[in-house]
């Protein structure tokens, strides 16, 4: 897919005041610092749509941009960061529950993991409420500019070794790097088939 535009359309707290387009859209969401707005902008070849966070935690909101005029991305605020009090966990809790809840436009969601690290049991246990219900996602490995060429398949094999112990399969997957484009092609791809079979549907 070529991304011809990216605009930003509004952040919201309150997922019953996002767009009322029927657009299709697509979910990003990951722990704080994950490389969730490097990962955007990538995505989107655009420097700056999402602000890398200088503050992480500190953009608790649900930004909409639209992409190509066809689809919207969805940037979700990151989560479990430490230094962020358990009331405010709650609310964030509660919220971003909402919006899956109650976002009927929303067709999938990719849930961003740090490719270098082991499997974190907030990771798990989101992944695990998706399935619960129902709401399709791929995870996204960020960073594998940061793994060496021995080091990244072992490090997505014990991943997929630990996802087996909840999942019949592993889930849809995709390995990608902000800093080489790796993936772009791949993810970008990947939404304009389903968006084109939602078309044909
Ligand atoms: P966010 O908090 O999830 O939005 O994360 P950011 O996009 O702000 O990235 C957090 C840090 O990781 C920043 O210092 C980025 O430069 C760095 N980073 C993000 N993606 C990559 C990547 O693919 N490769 C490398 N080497 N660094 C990255």
């Amino acid at each position: 897919m070529k991304i011809s535009s990216a605009e930003f359309v509004m952040s919201n707290s309150d997922v019953d005041k996002c767009p009322k387009d029927k657009l299709p859209e697509y979910a990003f969401i990951g722990r704080s610092n994950v490389g969730k707005s490097s990962l955007i902008n990538m995505l989107t070849s655009r420097k700056s749509l999402a602000k890398t966070s200088g503050r992480p935690g500190k953009t608790q909101l649900i930004n909409h941009f639209i992409i190509n005029k066809t689809w919207f991305l969805v940037d979700l605020p990151g989560y479990g960061y430490a230094r962020v009090s358990k009331s405010s966990k709650k609310v964030f809790q509660k919220f971003i529950t909402a919006y899956f809840s109650k976002r009927v436009q929303l067709v999938s969601a990719f849930v961003l993991v740090d490719c270098r690290h082991e499997p974190q049991k907030i990771d798990l246990e989101f992944m695990q409420w998706l399935g619960e219900n129902q709401i399709p996602f791929s995870i996204i490995f960020t960073k594998s500019d940061k793994l060496s060429k021995n080091k990244l398949p072992a490090q997505i094999a014990a991943y997929t070794e630990e996802m087996l112990k909840y999942w019949e399969e592993m889930p849809n997957y995709f390995i990608t790097s902000s800093s080489s484009g790796l993936g772009k092609e791949d993810v970008l791809n990947y939404i304009a088939e389903i968006n084109s079979k939602l078309k044909k549907s």
